[in-house]
């Protein structure tokens, strides 16, 4: 709004002298078709100048105004006269006598002939027949039509005696000056406008003219005395030689109308040329300019604008942006000094759970010492009433065997010595079984083909199962049973539950083991059932503990079960425990099967353990 307003008043300011500027512009173009206008009408004055002299020299013109009367002199120089006008493109050439009367002229064929006119009282004639050359502006008299004359007396013997005018037209000139964007105005001494490319003005005055004028005008019928009136005009100059020119035209042109003028005096002739231009180019020029000018202001001051709201928008952008960056760092820094609570409590935590950790480690260490010193206690319980059974039955028959040998009874003797022998074996197997206990066996388990394993333990009971008359019943896979395991371990393993169920079937007398091999999915189940008493709920629990046994002292340790769990879990099987439905225990062997690609390994695996 406000730039709208500068626009304006810079308009405003600014219009007159862009007008006044746009008007000298067309003011000093003027002058350049003035400049050539002048010239125009100067050339054409002095061309034709020169030409009454050079006629009025022709000895015809002399000789016929000697003989006046002579018609067929009187009729050459008429049609000589006809054909000068003709050739030199003159209005008219006329011979006249010393009393203006005129005697011959190229216009004699016309209806409005020259001829037996007196122009006695035209200042050309009056100056050329006092010796000089004559001329003159004037409406013609005759034709009506305004014309330029020239005249230049004929002499005999320096005597004048006659008089010659050339008379030529103004008219085509006008038509020259018509057709531009200007208006021509030649005025005379006197202010009288006698040529114009606009005819409304011709014989118009610029200036009031005095009475003595105006009856020295009308004496030489030099202008249409009733036409004269005065064409008000007003001039303001603008710069050097251009002016403001107002003139009042008819009322049909709208009053009165400006024009840019510049005036160029011909000497001479003692004219006036102007030239106008009217102003209205000039004047929309300036209204272009402004326009151009206003509308770049507003342009201006749009983009001014458009800038400051952007800077503004910017400017606030900027600061919503640093208010949110600051509010986000009180944020972090407030969540940062959470982040380093909750770190503290963290390291707090887990210094105390590392604490907690130390002192359950301690504890377990505690425990599993505790738990040692229970298992040896429990073993050396186990142990002393292995041991000190045989060891007291040993004292007891070497006693005896002294006793016998003293008497001379060596039956008796080496009978007890027999028995002592047998105790010392007994002794030797529970030293075999806690070291089998002790030991951790150092091989990989390897793939093993469990029938041979299983035929193997099978060789070993051979004699107890023959003695006990035991029905040992197979049910064997059609392909080989490949297992993880080592060999030796699994059949210690079988021999292990064999002889746990013919333990159970002691004193039967017609004892049966069921042996079964079969897959089940990704593991092969070897199941030996025996129809002994079966295990009761009581004690299903305990039996894979080392040393339990339900068995009297000196029939079992109690490490058989736990030591097959062990060395089956050291395989990724299973050892499960169960009674059968109907009678007897049921033990379930489960073992991972193996992909084997030549048995070759089985001799290898043998051979390792
Ligand atoms: P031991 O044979 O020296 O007693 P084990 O560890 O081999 O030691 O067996 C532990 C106990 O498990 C046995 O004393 C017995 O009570 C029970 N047991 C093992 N096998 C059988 C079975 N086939 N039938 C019934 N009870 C069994």
């Amino acid at each position: 709004m406000a730039f709208a307003a500068l626009a304006v008043a810079v308009a405003l300011v600014a219009f007159p002298r862009l007008e006044e500027f746009f008007q000298i512009q067309a003011g000093l173009r003027g002058k350049e078709t003035l400049r050539l206008t002048v010239e125009g009408l100067n050339g054409a004055l002095r061309r034709y100048e020169p030409l009454p002299g050079l006629i009025a020299e022709r000895p015809v013109l002399a000789e016929v105004l000697m003989a006046p009367d002579d018609p067929e002199l009187l009729r050459r120089v008429n049609e000589e006269l006809r054909l000068t006008a003709e050739r030199l493109k003159a209005s008219d050439v006329y011979l006249m006598d010393t009393t203006g009367l005129t005697i011959a002229a190229s216009s004699y064929r016309k209806e409005l002939s020259f001829v037996g006119r007196n122009f006695g009282y035209r200042p050309y004639f009056t100056q050329a027949v006092e010796g000089g050359l004559g001329r003159f502006f004037a409406l013609g008299i005759t034709s009506g039509q305004r014309g330029y004359f020239y005249a230049f007396p004929v002499e005999v013997d320096r005597r004048i005696v006659g008089v010659v005018a050339v008379k030529f037209l103004v008219a085509p000139f006008e038509d020259a000056w018509r057709g531009g964007d200007h208006w021509v105005i030649v005025e005379d001494l006197n202010g009288v406008v006698f040529m114009s490319s606009d005819p409304r003005w011709h014989f118009r005055t610029l200036r009031p003219l005095s009475a003595e004028d105006r009856e020295r005008i009308e004496a030489v019928r030099q202008y249409p005395v009733e036409r004269m009136e005065l064409l008000p005009t007003t001039v303001s100059p603008l710069r050097d030689d251009i002016a403001l020119t107002s003139i009042e035209v008819d009322e049909e042109d709208g009053g009165r109308r400006q024009f840019i003028s510049s005036t160029l005096s011909i000497h001479d002739a003692g004219w006036d040329v102007t030239i106008l231009i009217p102003t209205e180019r000039a004047h929309t020029q300036a209204l272009g300019a402004v326009s151009i000018l206003a509308l770049l202001i507003m342009l201006l001051g749009f983009g001014a604008a458009f800038y400051l709201q952007r800077r503004a928008q910017l400017l606030e952008r900027i600061a919503v942006q640093r208010a949110a960056t600051e509010t986000l760092e009180t944020r972090i820094a407030e969540r940062t000094v959470d982040l380093k609570q909750a770190n503290d409590k963290l390291v707090g935590e887990v210094r105390e759970r590392r604490d907690a950790e130390n002192r359950l480690r301690q504890t377990q260490t505690e425990l599993i010492q505790a738990g040692k010193l229970a298992a040896l206690g429990q073993m050396s319980a186990a142990l002393s009433h292995e041991f000190n059974q045989p060891l007291a039955a040993v004292k007891s028959y070497a006693d005896n065997a002294v006793r016998f040998l003293e008497r001379g009874r060596s039956g008796e003797a080496r009978e007890n010595i027999r028995r002592i022998s047998a105790m010392a074996d007994r002794m030797a197997s529970i030293s075999k079984h806690l070291r089998n206990f002790a030991r951790r066996p150092q091989e990989k388990v390897r793939p093993v083909e469990l029938v041979p394993v299983m035929n193997d333990a099978l060789a070993i009971l051979q004699g107890r199962l023959e003695a006990s008359r035991v029905d040992v019943r197979l049910v064997l896979p059609e392909d080989p049973a490949w297992v993880t395991g080592g060999h030796i371990r699994l059949q210690q393993v079988i021999v292990n539950l064999l002889n746990n169920a013919l333990d159970a079937m002691e004193g039967q007398a017609s004892p049966v083991i069921e042996v079964e091999l079969a897959r089940a999915g990704e593991r092969w189940s070897l199941r030996i059932r025996d129809h002994g008493p079966g295990i009761d709920q009581e004690t299903i629990g305990k039996i894979f503990d080392p040393f339990f046994t339900t068995k009297t002292p000196g029939r079992g340790l109690g490490l058989g079960l736990s030591i097959s769990y062990n060395i089956i879990r050291d395989f990724g099987g299973r050892l499960l425990a169960q009674n059968h439905d109907q009678n007897g225990a049921v033990f379930c062997l489960e073992l991972q099967a193996a992909q084997v690609e030549t048995p070759a390994l089985e001799a290898q695996e043998t051979a390792a353990e």
